[in-house]
């Protein structure tokens, strides 16, 4: 891993790199902000399975303090096999999630895989995601920086910081300033079995706020793969200074379409959200947990 001198500072990284210790980027989304005074969760489940289930966690995660709805109507899934049981709706999950963002009055977030639907995929999002797969899909991230929503960059599994970085200065470099980092763990020789899926560079988070004025969320969901795990990462993601959380929260996990082996339920998900609201006060008492 080649380390961020001084002179990709200047070269390769100027308009992500941070200019002086209080330079830091606010991301708006309506009147929520990410990267300013208060901790900003985005929950819900992997994939968007129906219009009513979707309301209903939209509702929920709502009232137990998520500001943002996650959902994805187009999945990088592993395989090419679709069924009654793993799908995903595509066209018909982003109409979806544009009625239900205007029920419940929750901006959403979901990922946006091809370069040929950023345009119908901006219509529904309010913040695009960039999955870990397409972090370095260049042409992607030209076109989606032409959107001027905001972003949800996630790290590439394999990719350094320098790398990492390199993605969000072509965001910026091609006009779109709203940029939020998403740490979703990293692979190593060792990692990829059942009790160590990916391993959470946690360092990242100082790191990024060292080097860089962009806002960054940890993802305990897709990083551990099991529900088991995720609320210590959460709770570790608070204390090392994230600005948020991206998660799976799902009415009935194991029965997910997508990733049920990840997703907590409503009452694991407030039971956590009250332990993070606890972490968080003791390190930010002048800030909000937006609860
Ligand atoms: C997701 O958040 O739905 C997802 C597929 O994540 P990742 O790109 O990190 O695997
Ligand atoms: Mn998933």
């Amino acid at each position: 891993m080649k380390d961020i001198t001084k002179k990709d500072i200047r070269n390769n990284l100027p308009l992500t790199a941070k200019k002086r210790a209080s330079h830091q980027t606010i991301v708006r989304i309506g009147d929520i902000e990410v990267g300013g005074h208060e901790f900003v969760i985005m929950a819900g489940p992997c994939a968007v399975e129906s219009y009513e289930q979707t309301l209903e966690i939209a509702c929920e995660i709502k009232k137990i303090g998520a500001q943002i709805l996650r959902g994805g109507a187009y999945k990088p899934l592993t395989f090419p096999y679709r069924n009654q049981k793993t799908f995903e709706l595509r066209q018909k999950g982003l109409d979806i999630l544009k009625r239900v963002k205007n029920k419940v009055g929750i901006p959403v977030v979901t990922e946006v895989m091809d370069v040929r639907d950023v345009s119908n995929v901006s219509k529904a999002a309010d913040i695009l995601q960039v999955g870990s797969r397409n972090m370095q899909n260049f042409p992607l991230l030209i076109e989606i920086a032409k959107t001027k929503k905001p972003v949800l960059l996630k790290r590439h599994f394999g990719s350094s910081l320098r790398d990492w970085l390199g993605a969000a200065e072509y965001l910026l470099y091609y006009g779109n300033p709203n940029v939020i980092l998403c740490e979703r763990g990293i692979v190593a020789p060792h990692t990829h079995h059942p009790n160590s899926r990916f391993i959470v560079d946690l360092q990242v988070i100082p790191a990024v706020k060292e080097y860089t004025h962009l806002p960054i969320v940890v993802d305990p969901s897709h990083s551990t793969f099991r529900r088991q795990y995720v609320p210590a990462v959460a709770r570790a993601a608070v204390a090392a200074g994230a600005d948020g959380l991206l998660m799976d929260v799902h009415p009935i996990p194991y029965k997910a379409a997508v990733d049920p082996l990840q997703a907590l339920n409503y009452g694991q998900f407030r039971k956590l959200k009250n332990e993070l609201v606890k972490i968080y006060y003791i390190l930010h008492p002048k800030m909000k947990f937006n609860v």
